[in-house]
């Protein structure tokens, strides 16, 4: 590659990221690492009506938590700013004129009710859905159909238009995809689209050549539900900058859920996440919940989209950010779409937890502990707990099950799986226990057991029998990590405590 790698994600705010945008913004960024590039990230908001508020911000914020940040976008700067398309609005036009003066597209005066007489007299069963194309173009009110003085006329008088594109006639359009390889499309299957509105902003597919071309992206990479644009954007960029000059294209594949494409309106549905972090849709005020609060750490969040729609050729599954670039090559992603499963993606957040340092989990633990009611007073106590207890925890919220008790002696005990089976002999059991660890000087889990293994066989009881009570003890149920593992965190004190409360309590029931 000769030229600098430059990609981007060029988002529309039009709500909450769904997973699949945060995969094509993983994927450029892994692409722009790897070859030393600029990824870019450009705010598409052409379409005002589509426009909804915050949802800019939410993306970078995702961005944040995922450790993509771009090189250069709206709140990075860069040299070829504005990156918001808004703000390059007066840029645009004259690539349309160009266009038009050059053949290649044509001034459009056809009033809403035109379109919609035309939609309805050409409907038929074989053509559902009319199209503004080259079969009808020569039907409608534009600058192909009436005379120059009159269109002439009709601009100076600031009359409502808009500029379509002339697609060719009886014309292959083909381009290489990373991905797929040759593309082809029918030119006599394509619309003639919409380039600059009434309103004088461009559409998508103007904006979206334009801007590839002026902040000089080599490789544009999007989803697969671009792909129909794509022969729009290959003639665009034939009539204005040239073929030659064109990015190199990828489309990923789809993202698939249990029932077919996962849509981002697949939210709660089928209760997993949808969406990078919890949206508000601001007009609704409905929250859809995200993969970041649903209790996925990037780490895990980022491991499982990269799985989604690729793989490095061998059986590994477990890449950190750094390994990701290092293995990543657009030709190993699928062209066939990839079935999201939320079994799997739990299991890489499982796996990244077990792999975390107790530093990048304990911010996050602790305010959720704190949000439980738990008061951490002791930030060594967490550090112990965290490394304990990670191994069990699936999402972050796990660890508020797995370790509140160790910050406050539990409330209720589970007395129904003990007092069935209880006896004198485990009272006596325990009140030995008692006497034997406050005696004990070496407060660590093998001397722990290894005495509570002795005094159960020197009494001819079974240690297995005497465990669940003395976890219900320690935990209040019957979960957590090794008991014996528990009582030396909790350390001398508490531990004696929760013995003799719980031996009231089991005695009296
Ligand atoms: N604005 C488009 C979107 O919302 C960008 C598609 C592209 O990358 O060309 O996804």
């Amino acid at each position: 590659m000769s030229k600098k790698v430059r990609v981007r994600f060029a988002p529309s705010p039009t709500g909450g990221l769904h997973l699949g945008g945060v995969r094509t913004v993983l994927y450029n960024y892994l692409f722009a690492q790897k070859y030393g590039g600029d990824f870019i990230v450009r705010i598409e908001d052409t379409d005002q009506s589509r426009y909804v508020a915050g949802a800019e911000e939410y993306i970078f914020d995702t961005l944040k938590w995922c450790g993509l940040e771009p090189d250069e976008s709206v709140q990075h700067g860069g040299d070829f700013g504005p990156y918001r398309q808004s703000e390059r609005k007066d840029s645009y036009r004259q690539y349309a004129e160009q266009l038009v003066k050059e053949g290649n597209a044509y001034y459009a005066f056809d009033t809403s009710e035109e379109l919609e007489k035309m939609r309805a007299e050409y409907k038929s069963e074989q053509n559902p859905s009319p199209q503004y194309d080259q079969t009808l173009r020569m039907k409608m009110k534009n600058s192909l159909t009436i005379s120059a003085e009159e269109t002439k006329k009709l601009l100076e008088a600031n009359a409502e238009h808009v500029i379509r594109i002339k697609v060719p006639e009886n014309e292959t359009v083909a381009f290489t995809d990373m991905i797929r390889g040759e593309v082809h499309f029918d030119s006599s299957l394509l619309d003639d689209k919409v380039l600059l509105k009434a309103d004088g902003m461009p559409t998508y597919h103007l904006a979206v050549v334009v801007d590839d071309c002026l902040m000089q992206i080599t490789h544009a990479f999007r989803g697969e539900e671009w792909l129909p644009s794509a022969p729009v954007h290959i003639l665009l960029w034939k009539y204005l900058f040239g073929i030659e000059n064109m990015p190199q294209w990828a489309h990923f594949p789809l993202i698939l859920g249990p029932n077919g494409k996962l849509s981002k309106r697949d939210g709660s549905k089928y209760g997993f996440p949808v969406f990078s972090m919890n949206w508000m849709d601001p007009k609704t005020n409905e929250l859809t919940e995200g993969f970041k609060e649903k209790g996925f750490i990037p780490e895990g969040f980022i491991n499982l989209l990269a799985l989604l729609g690729w793989n490095d050729g061998t059986e590994k599954e477990i890449f950190s950010l750094e390994e990701l670039i290092e293995a990543f090559s657009m030709e190993r992603v699928h062209s066939a779409g990839a079935k999201f499963d939320y079994e799997k993606a739990k299991w890489f957040n499982h796996e990244w937890i077990k792999k975390s340092g107790v530093g990048s989990l304990k911010s996050g633990v602790k305010k959720l502990l704190e949000q439980s009611g738990v008061t951490v007073a002791d930030e060594a106590l967490l550090d112990k707990v965290i490394e304990l207890v990670k191994d069990r925890c699936t999402l972050l919220p796990d660890f508020v099950q797995q370790s509140s008790f160790f910050f406050k002696a539990p409330e209720t005990l589970d007395t129904d799986s003990v007092k069935p089976k209880w006896n004198d002999a485990k009272q006596l059991f325990f009140v030995e226990l008692i006497r034997n660890y406050e005696l004990t000087q070496q407060w660590n889990t093998a001397t722990l057991e290894s005495n509570f293994k002795e005094i159960a066989s020197v009494n001819s009881l079974k240690p297995g029998e005497l465990m669940l009570p003395f976890r219900i003890m320690l935990v209040g149920g019957k979960f957590g990590p090794g008991v014996f593992d528990i009582a030396n965190v909790l350390g001398k004190g508490e531990t004696i405590n929760r013995i003799k409360t719980a031996l009231d309590i089991f005695s009296t029931h």
